[in-house]
C-alpha cells in the first residue's frame, strides 16, 4: 500500500516534528490532539522551524507554503480514517496508548499500518491489545525530528514483514536511515546511551572529576559532539532516570541501577535545561 497520507496522534514535541518531516517529503500529514492549545503550539513549532530554514536560505517562501499546506490539524480522531499509516505520538502512558490504538484500529482501513513512537513501552504488549497485531510496529524518531537522521523500527513478536518494510521505506522517503530492532527495553540507542550518561553521573558522584572535566573528557577523548552531563541536562534528568528505571526493571540487572545522585537531583527539581538547572546552570 502506498503511503500518501500519514495520521499523527499528539501535536507535542514529537508529533509536530513528525508532521513537519512528512510534509517536507511530500506526504500529507493530519495531526490530531485532544488539546486545542497543543494543536496551536504544534502548528507554531512547525512554522517557526520552517521560518528558520527560510532565514538560513535552505528553503524558499514557496517551499515553506507548500509544506505548511500539507499539514492539517484536527481535534477529531475520525479525521485520520483515510490515512494509510497512523503514528501515535501521544503522552508516554501505556493505558492511554492502548486506548488510543484501539480507537485507531476501529476507524482506519484494515490494510492501513499503525505505529507508535513510544520510547519505552513494549511493542509486543501494545500489539496484544489490537485485533490485527501484524500491522503494528514501533517507529522511534529522535528529537528534533526534522534534524535527526535515525528512526529505530521496532518489531514486536507478531509484527509482519510487510509492516516493517512499509515503515522502513517511509522513513527513507523522509530522508532518514531506519535501523531494525527487536522489541526490547531501551531498543538500541537508549540501551547504550542512557547507561553511559548514568555512568557519568556515578563518576561525578564519586568526585573523580568535575562535570566540566567529565564532559571535556568524552568530547575530546571520544569525539562526542556533546558531553554526557550536558546531554543529560538537554534530555531532562527525569527522563534519564525513567529510562534507567525501565532498563533496571526489565532486565533485573544491577548494572542498570540509577546513580543515587541522579535520583537526588530529580527529587530536588534540578531537571536540566527545562528547569534552568541540572548539572549546569542555565540563567536566562
Ligand atoms: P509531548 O508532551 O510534547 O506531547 C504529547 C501530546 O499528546 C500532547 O500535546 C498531549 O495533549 C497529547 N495527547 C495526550 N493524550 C492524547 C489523546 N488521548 N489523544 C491525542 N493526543 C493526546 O510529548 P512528546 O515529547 O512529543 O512525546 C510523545 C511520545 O514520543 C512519547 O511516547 C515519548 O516517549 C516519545 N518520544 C519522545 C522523545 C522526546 O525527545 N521528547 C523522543 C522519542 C520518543
Amino acid at each position: 500500500m502506498t503511503i500518501r497520507t500519514v495520521g499523527i496522534i499528539g501535536a507535542g514535541t514529537m508529533g509536530s516534528g513528525i508532521a513537519q518531516a512528512c510534509a517536507a517529503a511530500g506526504i500529507d500529514a493530519v495531526m490530531q490532539d485532544i488539546d486545542e492549545r497543543a494543536l496551536e503550539r504544534g502548528s507554531k513549532a512547525i512554522s517557526g522551524s520552517l521560518d528558520r530554514l527560510v532565514k538560513k536560505g535552505s528553503l524558499d517562501e514557496a517551499g515553506r507554503a507548500t509544506i505548511l499546506a500539507r499539514v492539517r490539524t484536527t481535534p477529531r480522531l475520525a479525521d485520520l480514517a483515510s490515512a494509510q499509516l497512523v503514528i501515535e505520538a501521544a503522552t508516554e502512558n501505556e493505558a492511554l496508548k492502548a486506548r488510543i490504538l484501539g480507537e485507531v484500529e476501529a476507524i482506519v482501513d484494515p490494510g492501513a499500518f499503525i505505529a507508535t513512537n513510544t520510547s519505552s513501552i513494549s511493542i509486543t504488549r501494545l500489539a496484544a491489545t489490537l485485533k490485527l497485531p501484524e500491522r503494528f510496529v514501533g517507529m522511534h524518531f529522535f528529537n528534533p525530528v526534522p534534524v535527526m537522521a535515525l528512526v529505530e523500527i521496532i518489531r514486536g513478536l507478531r509484527t509482519a514483514d510487510v509492516t516493517v518494510e512499509a515503515v522502513a521505506a517511509l522513513s527513507r522517503q523522509l530522508g532518514k536511515t531506519p535501523i531494525g530492532v527487536k522489541n526490547s527495553a531501551g531498543f538500541v540507542v537508549n540501551r547504550i546511551l542512557c547507561p553511559m550518561i548514568n555512568e557519568a553521573v556515578f563518576v561525578l558522584q564519586e568526585g573523580l572529576a568535575t562535570a566540566e572535566e567529565i564532559d571535556a573528557g568524552m568530547k575530546l577523548g571520544c569525539n562526542h559532539p556533546i558531553g554526557p552531563l550536558a546531554l543529560c541536562d538537554l534530555i531532562g534528568l527525569d527522563v534519564e532516570l525513567a529510562v534507567m528505571e525501565v532498563l533496571h526493571d526489565s532486565f533485573a540487572d544491577p548494572k542498570y541501577r540509577p546513580a543515587p545522585l541522579l535520583r537526588e537531583m530529580v527529587d530536588a527539581g534540578r531537571l536540566g535545561r527545562k528547569t534552568g538547572r541540572g548539572f549546569y546552570r542555565y540563567d536566562k
